[in-house]
């Protein structure tokens, strides 16, 4: 079972929205995140769920509807936070351990700690090997890997995460999924998680929000009440089958996807 024990701050976001000119973005999203929570998001491509991302992270502005840390109103760029987006981000002229080292350079933290807990992700993560290469050296799934381990090493009180497994193949994907929820139990930072993959979605989180078609806004959440760690297909567990099969149901009805398609995506397919 999962230690109740977290290091996660409470993350209200209150009828948050955004326009960008007449466009509308997103609609008012409201959704009260408890300490050590993790928390998903899944729509359909441009129905702003990088944007609510990037407004939580404090690196964009809202247009209405406030954001509170632990009660604080949140009032400029997070900094306790882990961020891993689908853009690593990595700067190509540090190796990829220099990547994640930074982090503790850049805060003046003692190193000798950061570099312990670095290498402990390059293994978990499998990139023992990718240490001393370049990011231009690595695939992208490397990259990927990379920039979760750089959110992580500081052992942070929030994790956002923008579809962090983008680039990785099916495989190194389920193994990096599995390594998220191993880490993410030794600390429960509260978790903010986009994906597009139901699977991803159902098998991580405590709660899925399932958003509509642009202009976003949540249309259902989904609370999934099961111990972990979990499965990694939808199929070896009724209740995770379940949920998959609502959320799938969902973008059907909001015409995402085609209703033929959800016996087979009940089977462990990702959906958009
Ligand atoms: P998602 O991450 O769900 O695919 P985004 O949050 O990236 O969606 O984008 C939501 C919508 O807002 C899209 O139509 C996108 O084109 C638009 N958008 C995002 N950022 C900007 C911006 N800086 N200026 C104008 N439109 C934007
Ligand atoms: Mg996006």
């Amino acid at each position: 079972m999962t230690s109740t024990e977290t290091r996660g701050v409470r993350l209200q976001i209150d009828h948050v929205h955004k326009t960008f000119g007449p466009f509308e973005a997103l609609r008012p999203v409201t959704v009260d995140i408890q300490p050590g929570e993790f928390v998903s998001v899944v729509g359909p491509s441009g129905c702003g769920k990088s944007t609510l991302m990037l407004m939580v992270a404090g690196l964009m502005k809202t247009s209405g509807g406030s954001i509170r840390i632990d009660g604080k109103p949140l009032s400029g760029p997070l900094t306790d936070v882990g961020i891993a987006f689908q853009d690593h981000l990595l700067l190509d002229f540090r190796t990829a351990f220099d990547n994640v080292l930074l982090q503790g350079v850049i805060r003046g933290l003692p190193m000798g700690p950061v570099r312990e807990r670095t290498r402990e992700l390059f293994d978990r993560l499998g990139l023992a090997k990718a240490a001393e290469r370049y990011p231009h050296q690595l695939s992208g799934g490397m990259r990927q890997r990379v920039s979760l381990a750089r959110a992580l090493v500081l052992r942070p009180s929030v994790l956002l995460m923008d579809e962090p497994f983008g680039a990785l193949d099916a495989l190194t994907r389920l193994q990096v999924r599995y390594d998220l929820e191993q880490l993410w139990m030794a600390d429960r930072p509260t978790v903010l998680f986009i994906t597009h993959s139901v699977e991803e979605a159902v098998g991580l989180s405590d709660r899925v929000l399932v958003m509509s078609t642009s202009p976003g806004q949540v249309v259902e959440e989904i609370r999934v009440d099961l111990p972990r760690p979990r499965p990694l297909t939808l199929g070896e567990d009724p209740v995770l089958a379940e949920h998959g099969r609502r959320i799938y149901d969902h973008f059907a009805r909001l015409g995402v996807i085609h209703r033929d398609v959800l016996g087979a995506a009940a089977a462990g397919a990702h959906a958009a």
